[in-house]
């Protein structure tokens, strides 16, 4: 790496990771780069090239131990850290054995506390980082046959929210991002292909969408951003009946 400032983001092999990964590129970080597919990070490395990355790709599944301490590694002196990896599920209770619950939580919420636990405090240490947490909508409002997703959405939520205030005086940001409908392969890869056609078009917004907000939310020290006009409009209303019937008619899983 050269003396540039380091991000560290999960899950840049598509999506939101990816879309992060190319704008702290353009902005000036290198990159260290996780994910599974070391294709998809090699190719990511290649075309951030062009803006004088350096790019460190690690190769890590981040459902297990294994995975999460190896980004626990890589993070001791990042400067910028995203800890976006993960997949959606939809499955009726009762569906999904206890091994994969159990990875499901490691990659979604308990792993991104441990990343959060080894490095914020080191960041703190050094008076300046920030952390980018991608949870969900999902923290907020009920989704049957998705209720494994929705718990490790909120857990991570309510973490990163405590976290932002605890840390806020120390140099170090925090800022848990909850978008909706958001157009990448998340979908596709959990078999809710249907949720292209379904999910009306205004519902959906982009990775860029999601980056700006992030950002926007880092800026102002936000403990938590949900992206996009439409989805920033309803947030106060989506504890009511009417407006959890309308989100569960229309987005409806199976
Ligand atoms: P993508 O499927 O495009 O990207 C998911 C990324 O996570 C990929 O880079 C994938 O890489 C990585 N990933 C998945 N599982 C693992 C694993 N076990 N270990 C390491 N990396 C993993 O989807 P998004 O960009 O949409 O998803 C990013 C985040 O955004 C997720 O946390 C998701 O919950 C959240 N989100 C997305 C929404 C949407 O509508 N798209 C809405 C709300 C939240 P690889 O397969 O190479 O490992």
């Amino acid at each position: 790496m050269s003396n540039r400032k380091i991000a560290l983001i999960t899950g840049a092999s598509s999506g939101i990771g990816r879309e992060f990964a190319t704008f702290l590129a353009k902005s000036g970080y290198d990159i260290i780069a996780v994910a599974r597919r070391r294709e998809l990070l090699e190719s990511l490395a290649s075309e951030i090239q062009v803006f004088g990355t350096h790019t460190k790709v690690v190769v890590a599944d981040l459902s297990t131990g294994v995975g999460v301490k190896s980004v626990i590694d890589e993070a001791s002196n990042v400067d910028f850290l995203v800890l976006n990896a993960g997949i959606t599920r939809a499955a009726r209770v009762g569906a999904t054995s206890g091994d994969e619950i159990a990875r499901l939580n490691t990659l979604l919420a308990t792993g991104v506390v441990d990343v959060c636990e080894a490095i914020v405090p080191k960041m703190m240490q050094r008076k300046m980082g920030k952390v980018v947490i991608i949870s969900s909508i999902a923290a907020f409002t009920p989704m049957p046959k998705s209720a494994l997703y929705a718990a490790a959405k909120s857990y991570v939520t309510s973490y990163g929210r405590s976290l932002n205030l605890e840390v806020r005086k120390s140099g170090v940001q925090v800022c848990v991002v909850c978008p909706g409908y958001v157009r990448t392969e998340l979908h596709q890869q959990a078999g809710l292909t249907h949720l292209r056609e379904r999910v009306p078009n205004w519902l959906w917004i982009n990775p860029e969408d999601v980056v700006e907000a992030a950002l926007r939310g880092l800026h102002k020290n936000k403990s938590v951003v949900v992206p996009g006009a439409v989805y920033r409009l309803a947030r106060p209303f989506l504890s009511s009946t009417l407006a959890q019937w309308i989100w569960r008619r229309t987005t409806k899983r199976y």
